[in-house]
């Protein structure tokens, strides 16, 4: 049976000597696995279309419950990031995060449209990198039921947090002088806005925010740190575009 699908490839795994056996995200069926026959020979039809990193519409035939790719159109190659590895890697970042968090047989419209919009900013450098891996990080965790208490000071109640200090264990912001122990992550009060920002505009109202270099290393972060709490587990994504 052939079914259509718009699909924003993750991963892939060499296989054979011409296979690629991807990992894909799609918005109708959330992640999916589909094998790419032949996608690694030179007369390929569908290796451009299959490729990490690439949004493709897919025409996939099912037997059995597996997916095999048969046609392949590819609508954004997000070439931008095929320049330079460090924006790449990046890329690869936020292509194990989608995976780690998209389920398979449900919609996942949400993280689809998070994922290509952070790659198309990246690819066309619209902002700079680490302001787009703050946004995707916050707005991740926030899709996914994890946003952090971010309106007010979790121990004295006011919405101008002074000084705003983030924990990650507990995901919560309170004012310096508010703090019961030490540690937490320092923000500023705009690093604050933008995250309050990130979690709560439209879509793609979401990178519109400014911040000056030493509020956005802050918002970065918190907004790494929590993900990571969440997450509990490491990306080896991440740590080979940190070592770059
Ligand atoms: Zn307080």
């Amino acid at each position: 049976m052939f079914r259509t699908e718009n699909a924003l490839i993750l991963r892939e795994v060499r296989f054979r000597e011409s296979d690629r056996i991807l990992t894909a995200l799609t918005a109708d069926a959330g992640k999916m696995t589909l094998a790419a026959h032949g996608a690694l020979s030179k007369k390929s039809k569908i290796a451009a279309a299959t490729q990490l990193l690439t949004y493709s519409e897919l025409t996939l035939f099912e037997k059995n419950g597996r997916f095999a790719v048969r046609e392949g159109i590819t609508k954004e190659a997000f070439s931008g990031l095929r320049k330079d590895l460090k924006r790449f890697a990046l890329g690869c970042y936020f292509a194990e995060c989608l995976e780690q968090y998209a389920a398979e047989e449900q919609p996942e419209p949400e993280l689809m449209q998070l994922g290509l919009n952070c790659l198309y900013a990246l690819s066309e450098e619209l902002r700079d990198s680490e302001t787009v891996k703050s946004a995707f990080e916050l707005r991740l965790m926030s899709i996914e039921g994890y946003a952090p208490s971010a309106e007010f000071c979790a121990a004295c109640g006011r919405a101008d947090i002074r000084e705003p200090m983030f924990s990650p264990a507990e995901g919560q912001i309170v004012c310096r002088a508010c703090r019961k122990t030490g540690g937490g992550l320092p923000l500023t009060e705009s690093a604050l806005e933008a995250l309050r920002h990130v979690i709560h505009a439209p879509p793609k109202r979401m990178l519109a925010f400014r911040l000056p270099k030493e509020d956005g290393e802050k918002l970065a972060a918190v907004a790494e740190a929590w993900l990571l709490r969440c997450s509990e587990r490491n990306f080896p994504t991440l740590t080979y575009y940190k070592n770059l």
